[in-house]
């Protein structure tokens, strides 16, 4: 078990991974007063042309940080919408009207790309507390030795750290070298993904979308489902689209294939034709296959820990994976801070596990459910009309500063 020599020793950390986890675990380890570098596979971390919304579990960390959120154009959301898929009536409306006092921030709906840049800055700039995150581009990890704390690069590179943080995405290969094997099974969902401008919206006369300030859904009894939201300032509007993995049978991995607007209306006959407009006008229209993962057992290993999708990739149906990769930023920042220095290096990865897996393993489970029932979905799951259904109370309202001290205090 690694251990610290002086108690209030800062920390030399390994980020591998610079996406929106990765990013997120470097400026909360920064301002915690360790020595960070961020290891990334290419020149850039890459982020799609798409919408996040990040609720008040993820946003109260982002506010904390001091991400200059203003800048990064988010709409804040007011209310969940529901309509009729082949009409496009309302159905039914979830207004999140006093969020922000229920919950202390705003629902912000992302540009995926503007919140990774910013991200990106808040972890390598000057400014702002502790030192700033060294970025390494062009360093595949390509092994780790966890209790040595080495890490070794394709390009033939290597490094010694205290802590290395495996923030590699869902198809982590650090995970297996920390010798956890998922199991996966393919969901029986795919989903395309497509934006479309502002101007575009407003010439095609579809400008309604842009001013709801709201996640707006069709279909979500059963596999096809609409997910529509505006984000950038009201410029852009993103859609996800759920369809039947059987329509296409997509075996091809990845964020990145392309399909063209015909496609997409062809999956969907029946829908609105208002969407169908839209979806034939659309840019950077993309699909991928979704993947189940079991929780996996473990998380830490000597000096690694799992962080984002490579620990506990979900599906997307609770918009909650970004959001769970920023809390587990948080809990590595609470935990690594001086209030608690007084633990070990293994004492403190455990006590995040501890923190980390059960929440994160509840968000996974309720996502599957929310694949196929949008009456699961936190907002519209906040009757809790059935046990065991996951809030939006439960999810939004978490306090993990007492969290942590409470098992600190247990321990
Ligand atoms: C359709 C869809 C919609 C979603 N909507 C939402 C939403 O609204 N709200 C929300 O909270 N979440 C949402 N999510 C989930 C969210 O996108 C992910 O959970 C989040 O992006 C995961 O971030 P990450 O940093 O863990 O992984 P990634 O973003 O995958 O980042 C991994 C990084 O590691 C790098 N990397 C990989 N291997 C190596 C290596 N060997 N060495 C060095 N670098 C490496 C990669 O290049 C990449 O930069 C959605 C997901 C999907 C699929």
């Amino acid at each position: 078990m690694p251990s610290k020599t002086q108690p209030d020793t800062k920390l030399s950390v390994a980020v591998i991974g610079s996406g929106l986890g990765g990013l997120s675990a470097a400026i909360s380890l920064r301002r915690a007063g360790h020595q960070v570098v961020l290891y990334e596979r290419y020149d850039f971390g890459g982020e799609v042309g798409a919408s996040l919304s990040v609720a008040s579990n993820g946003s109260r960390f982002l506010e904390e940080w001091n991400i200059d959120i203003a800048a990064a154009k988010p709409v804040v959301l007011r209310k969940l919408i529901r309509h009729d898929w082949k009409t496009g009536e309302i159905q039914g409306t979830y207004p999140l009207g006093d969020y922000r006092e229920r919950f202390g921030t705003d629902y912000n709906n992302f540009h995926r790309i503007d919140l990774h840049q910013h991200l990106k800055h808040a972890a390598t700039s000057q400014l702002g507390e502790g030192v700033p995150a060294e970025l390494k581009t062009w360093h595949k990890a390509v092994d780790v030795d966890p209790e040595l704390g080495r890490i070794k690069f394709e390009n033939g590179n290597e490094a010694v750290h205290d802590i290395i943080i495996c923030a590699d995405g869902i198809r982590s290969a650090m995970r297996e070298r920390i010798g956890v094997l998922p199991r996966i099974q393919p969901s029986t969902s795919c989903c395309y993904r497509c934006i479309i401008s502002a101007d575009k919206l407003r010439e095609l006369g579809l400008d309604e979308y842009l001013s709801n300030y709201a996640i707006e859904f069709w279909g979500g009894d059963g596999i096809d489902k609409i997910v529509l939201s505006s984000c950038s300032d009201n410029n852009v509007v993103s859609c996800y689209c759920f369809y039947p993995a059987s329509k296409n049978d997509l075996r091809e991995d990845g964020w990145d294939i392309s399909t063209t607007g015909e496609n997409l209306v062809a999956t969907f006959p029946d829908l609105d034709e208002k969407l169908k407009t839209l979806f034939l006008n659309a840019e950077d229209i993309k699909m991928w296959r979704l993947y189940n993962h079991e929780p996996y057992e473990y998380w830490v290993r000597g000096r690694c820990a799992l962080l984002g999708d490579a620990a506990h990739p979900m599906l997307p149906d609770q918009s909650q994976g970004a959001c769970m990769a920023i809390e587990d930023a948080g809990a590595l920042g609470i935990i690594f801070s001086d209030q608690y220095s007084h633990l070990s290096i293994g004492e403190q990865l455990k006590l995040y596990e501890m923190e980390r897996k059960s929440r994160a393993t509840k968000l996974q489970e309720a996502s599957r459910r929310a694949r196929l029932d949008l009456n699961e979905r936190i907002g519209w799951s906040s009757k809790a009309d059935k046990p065991g259904k996951l809030t939006i109370e439960e999810v939004c309202g978490y306090d993990m500063h007492q969290h942590v001290a409470a098992l600190v205090a247990g321990l």
